[in-house]
């Protein structure tokens, strides 16, 4: 845990992007601790993890999905969550208004995009996205909400190729407010930014950045 660390990127910090703190296989104490400097926001990426965390941590946490979603673990974290960062295709969105609606929910969404070369990484195509946005499905969806966009970049020395990632990703964002979110002051977030590339993100536009091992230091799995 470097609380040295946590101030510095804290500091680095506009007005305008707030730091999600990926504690993801660290333990509740190390939450509690981030907790008891005044960090509300945390980044889980397992709905078990999540919700066993939430289970015995303060209950104004803010959680954070950040991970792959798989539609039979929804429901685990459904009655609390606070946003869900991993949207990648229009049935686990109809799930996941499922699950709120029978939670008596609105759940924040955002749309994960695909910016990264590696073709491991999850994420719509642009056109895949404008598809469900324009479809007769979407409309039907009341007990979610789109908030904006999230993104991964290529796990890359090379900075430019990262900026140009984050580039398009805003980009991606500017296209789907105009077409289908225009007016709708909700869909605000860009969701983009990790310990190795956070300075780059901020640069070009991060709304949330999530930053995991510069602050609880490294994982022993990767995931
Ligand atoms: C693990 C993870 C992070 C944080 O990664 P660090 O490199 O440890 O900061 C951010 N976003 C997602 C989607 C992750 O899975």
């Amino acid at each position: 845990m470097n609380i040295e660390k946590y101030y510095e990127i804290k500091k680095q910090l506009p007005a305008t992007t707030r730091l999600i703190a990926v504690s993801k296989t660290k333990p509740a104490e190390d939450i509690q601790l981030l907790y008891n400097e005044g960090q509300r926001l945390f980044g889980e990426n397992k709905a078990q993890e999540m919700k066993a965390k939430h289970e015995v941590l303060p209950q104004d946490i803010q959680w954070h999905f950040i991970g792959h979603l798989q539609t039979n673990k929804i429901k685990y974290i459904a009655p609390f969550v606070t946003m869900i960062h991993s949207i990648d295709s229009e049935s686990l969105l109809v799930e996941v208004n499922k699950l709120a609606e029978k939670n008596q929910r609105v759940i924040p969404c955002l749309l994960q995009f695909h910016i990264a070369e590696e073709s491991t990484k999850f994420g719509f195509l642009l056109d895949e996205c404008r598809a469900m946005l324009q479809g007769d499905v979407f409309p039907t969806l009341h007990n979610v909400k789109i908030c904006g966009v999230m993104g991964m970049a290529t796990f890359t020395e090379d900075m430019e190729q990262v900026r140009r990632e984050f580039h398009q990703l805003h980009d991606i964002f500017q296209s789907l407010k105009t077409e289908f979110f225009a007016g709708n002051e909700e869909f605000k977030e860009i969701s983009m930014g990790m310990t190795d590339d956070y300075p780059i993100a901020i640069e070009e536009g991060s709304t949330f950045i999530r930053v995991g091992s510069a602050i609880f230091g490294a994982r022993n799995y990767q995931k």
